[in-house]
């Protein structure tokens, strides 16, 4: 922002506020208050907002509310929308405290429902509502987070109560899916599955101790993880229908999470076997729509060799790699060797990097981690470019999704010889029928 921009916007702030504020609050400590918050990434109408609500202690709109606007269907939210209204009911809500720059703010985040579907919300100010609430929201807006819509309440936003008839039955229904079909911010969904495993934890929860449980499940479509926040004395093995779980995920992987709320069923354990489970066969263009996924198998052809690859020496108390002998963390250490391959690979329909361990480069290169580290950076080279470059290859491992994109931590790798292959675009082809 130029500062004729940020003067401006001042100015804004200085025109809302009543006359005996103007005379208390310098224009500097204004000026500074609206750099955090551009700082921090807040849209600049609803860091002046927060400001003037702030200094006044009440809500100054600037603008009128349209009430009379179309209601929004939760389907049809798009990212980048203004002034949407929305009907729906909360599934869930939870506080968070967040630090906005050395101040303590508490926002909320949850997950509201319609007739339609879905989608996670996160509230700028206070919320009086509570899970179950039909609320009519209007002036609210939407953005894109990891690839998926979310609807943001910022200050301007009017939430109130209404009437729960207002909304189809349908719409408190949980709805059926297989757990490749779990996304995050997907509330209310009733899934069969089958316990891989499950363990349980204490957490301090406001000064309380409590158990969860949580550990992974799986059907014929692919593998999630889940967390219960109730004991449903579920054991490994147990095959499960769980009504009125939602969805929430970490770094792009699943995570059915269900409490008290939810209804649990034991079904009969052949229902679904263990060799029913499949690992999730997916396009790599899936997967990065997907940000991420537990156990996954993927094939591509690779098309980079990233820096990096190769023979490296690792801090032995944090396991990141040396540079110069030395770590980031913990300076100067006696190393411990370990071999790595960082690729890029892509099958037509989008490319994904992918990391392999020294177990897993050692088989594909055929070669040991002294082989490798009595050569010579350019003989190294050769061999990596001979060895993979372009080659067609089958990797499976968890995918994990940030900001910076997703890449595979491989568990299994294994060129993909000519027959294999043509085996393999038909078990695509087929797949792609079922899409
Ligand atoms: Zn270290």
């Amino acid at each position: 922002m130029t500062k004729d921009d940020l003067k401006s916007h001042v100015d804004d702030i200085i025109n809302a506020l009543s006359d005996d504020k103007k005379e208390e609050i310098s224009r500097k400590e204004l000026e500074i208050e609206l750099e955090k918050f551009m700082e921090y990434g807040v849209p600049i109408e609803q860091a002046k907002q927060t400001i003037i609500k702030k200094f006044e202690g009440a809500v100054v709109f600037t603008g009128s509310i349209n009430k009379s606007v179309e209601r929004t269907l939760i389907s049809d939210l798009k990212p980048n929308q203004s002034s949407v209204k929305i009907l729906g009911h909360i599934i869930a809500i939870n506080p968070k405290d967040i630090t906005v720059k050395g101040e303590n703010r508490k926002i909320f985040y949850g997950i509201l429902g319609d007739e339609t579907g879905t989608v996670p919300f996160t509230s700028w100010s206070e919320l009086e509502v509570e899970k179950g609430d039909v609320i009519e929201i209007n002036n609210a807006y939407t953005r894109e987070w990891q690839g998926a819509v979310q609807l943001t309440l910022g200050d301007r936003v009017l939430v109130e109560k209404t009437d729960k008839d207002r909304l189809p039955k349908s719409a408190f229904e949980p709805r059926q899916v297989k757990v490749n079909q779990l996304r995050s911010g997907m509330g209310r969904v009733d899934v069969i599955v089958r316990v891989l495993n499950v363990s349980s934890r204490d957490t301090d929860i406001n000064g309380e101790i409590k158990k969860v449980f949580s550990g992974i499940i799986g059907d014929e479509t692919g593998q999630a993880q889940f967390t219960s926040w109730d004991d449903f004395k579920i054991k490994d093995g147990d095959v499960i229908r769980i009504k009125g779980g939602y969805v929430k995920s970490w770094k792009g992987i699943p995570q059915l999470t269900f409490d008290s709320n939810a209804t649990l069923t034991k079904l009969e354990k052949d229902k679904i076997s263990k060799g029913d489970i499949n690992t999730n066969k997916m396009p790599l263009h899936q997967l990065l729509e997907k940000h991420g996924a537990l156990d996954v198998e993927v094939q591509g052809n690779i098309i980079d060799i990233r820096p990096g690859s190769g023979f490296v020496m690792r801090c032995p108390e944090c396991n990141r790699v040396l540079m110069d002998e030395k770590c980031t963390i913990h300076d100067k250490v006696t190393g411990k060797p370990d071999l790595r391959l960082k690729l890029l690979i892509d099958d037509g329909t989008g490319a994904v990097g992918c990391i392999l361990n020294k177990e897993l480069t050692e088989k594909i290169l055929n070669l040991t981690i002294n082989d490798i580290k009595k050569m010579k950076k350019e003989k190294l080279e050769e061999e990596l470019n001979n060895k993979l470059f372009t080659k067609k290859i089958c990797l499976k491992g968890n995918a994990l999704g940030d900001d910076f994109g997703t890449s595979i931590i491989a568990n299994y790798a294994e060129f993909i010889d000519i027959n294999v292959q043509k085996e393999a675009e038909k078990l695509s082809s087929e797949m792609e029928g079922l899409l």
